[in-house]
């Protein structure tokens, strides 16, 4: 183990300073940053940062740079409440000599609670013993909280690093991150390496993200009271054959793909690496009329291998052989358009120096075997890799149930994290006087 003293220091320290940890964590949960309304938490961070001596670069996205990325698209968030008020903050650690760059990256927004589901207050953190119950103490306040604790740690001790270190809040990233991380690498915050505190489960870490995109199909009949049948044609007879051409997809896809990291971890996720569901059907408005138009709502979601356009492409062809045989269908053929949410997948190669290092670190850490895996689920370190060929993965605490009621994480998880996060910077940015 490269530089054991120095961080068996950093680590006895980041232990025994853990309640200041848990408390600006409790200060980040206890602001209700719903998707959209990131700000309260974002002047959390800054106030926090400039209590370590750092001067946060606080901005918020500009649309039409973000318009010129091929990436891009108009978040939900966005549509709602522009960026004016949404800032993005990061605050610069400048390193001594030329080190490789570091980003450290969470994201403040959480998403939305169903409040009569939770029996703890969801805004506001509660421990029990060794636990710590709130929206985003695991996705992914917690992990923001993690790794400031270890650079403050190392400040403490006055570790000086060779490479600059960028510390950043964002937004948005539930719906994409376009205006979040996706914005902080068109601003110009660009570095060698980015390690994102996801909840992955330390030593477990992260090394992929899933394809997804959502999707809408018109399909359409003509509408005539139900005593009346004969003079209508049923929307929903004719979607019901467009669903089961859907089903029928889903399940050759299923068959033929296999992407062994997303179910390292999950032996039950074997088998459904790609997913098409549709969540929403809507039909006529009342019953005794028959549907005239039938609207399917659907996501689809994929692992690294495939291609976004080869995979639209394959859902156009399904809708085009649905219709196939069918007069009124030929005739009316089922409108298909892609909307809202567009990730792309990406996967970064374990055998990064930076994955490396993490992994070393996490299993020193947690005596501990971790595995690298991912690739079910979309997230932003795909930004780093896919758009900018930036190494980068996920190093983050254990949590239960994210995006669920009484979402939770342990304290000794997030210490775990800064522990990791720490050392890794240690190894990747160099010290002085080593
Ligand atoms: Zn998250």
């Amino acid at each position: 183990m490269r530089h054991e003293k120095l961080k068996q220091q950093v680590t006895e320290r980041i232990e025994s300073q853990s309640e200041e940890m848990v408390s600006f964590l409790g200060d980040m949960i206890d602001k209700e940053t719903v998707i959209g309304n990131e700000r309260p938490g974002q002047e959390v961070v800054v106030d926090k940062f400039e209590s370590m001596g750092l001067e946060p670069d606080v901005w918020s996205p500009d649309v039409e740079k973000l318009r010129e990325h091929e990436a891009f698209f108009e978040t939900q968030p966005y549509q709602e409440a522009g960026y004016d008020d949404r800032p993005n903050v990061v605050a610069t650690v400048e390193g001594a000599g030329d080190g490789p760059t570091l980003t450290l990256s969470g994201h403040m927004d959480v998403v939305p609670v169903t409040e009569s589901e939770w029996e703890h207050e969801p805004f506001e953190m509660e421990r029990e013993g060794d636990t710590l119950y709130g929206r985003g103490t695991g996705d992914m306040k917690g992990g923001i909280a993690a790794y400031v604790h270890a650079i403050e740690c190392l400040r403490d001790l006055d570790v000086e690093l060779e490479g600059d270190l960028y510390l950043q809040s964002t937004l948005e990233e539930e719906d994409g991150g376009i205006g979040g991380v996706l914005a902080t690498l068109i601003y110009g915050y660009q570095p060698d390496g980015a390690i994102i505190p996801e909840p992955f489960g330390v030593p477990n870490l992260g090394m992929a993200s899933a394809g997804v995109r959502y999707f809408r199909i018109t399909v359409e009949g003509k509408s005539a009271h139900v005593g009346r049948g004969y003079l209508g044609e049923n929307a929903l007879d004719k979607a019901m054959k467009v669903y089961e051409a859907l089903r029928e997809l889903d399940a050759v896809r299923k068959e033929r793909i296999d992407y062994e990291p997303a179910y390292r971890l999950e032996p039950r996720m074997r088998g459904h690496e790609t997913n098409l569901n549709i969540g929403m059907i809507q039909a006529a408005n009342w019953p005794a009329i028959i549907p005239g138009e039938v609207i399917m709502t659907g996501r689809l979601g994929w692992p690294p291998g495939e291609e976004p356009e080869e995979v639209m492409a394959e859902l156009t062809a399904t809708l085009e052989a649905a219709a196939e045989g069918d007069e009124w269908l030929e005739e009316h053929p089922p409108e298909l358009e892609f909307f809202g949410l567009q990730a792309d997948p990406h996967e970064v190669d374990p055998n990064e120096p930076l994955l490396q290092t993490a992994m070393e670190n996490a299993e020193w850490v947690t005596g501990r075997e971790g595995v690298f895996y991912g690739g079910s689920a979309g997230n932003d370190t795909r930004h780093y890799k896919r758009y900018y060929d930036i190494p980068a993965t996920s190093v983050g605490p254990e949590a239960t149930d994210i995006h669920g009621a009484d979402e939770n994480v342990t304290v000794d998880s997030l210490l775990e994290t800064a522990k990791t996060i720490a050392c890794t910077t240690i190894d990747y940015c160099g010290v002085v006087d080593d």
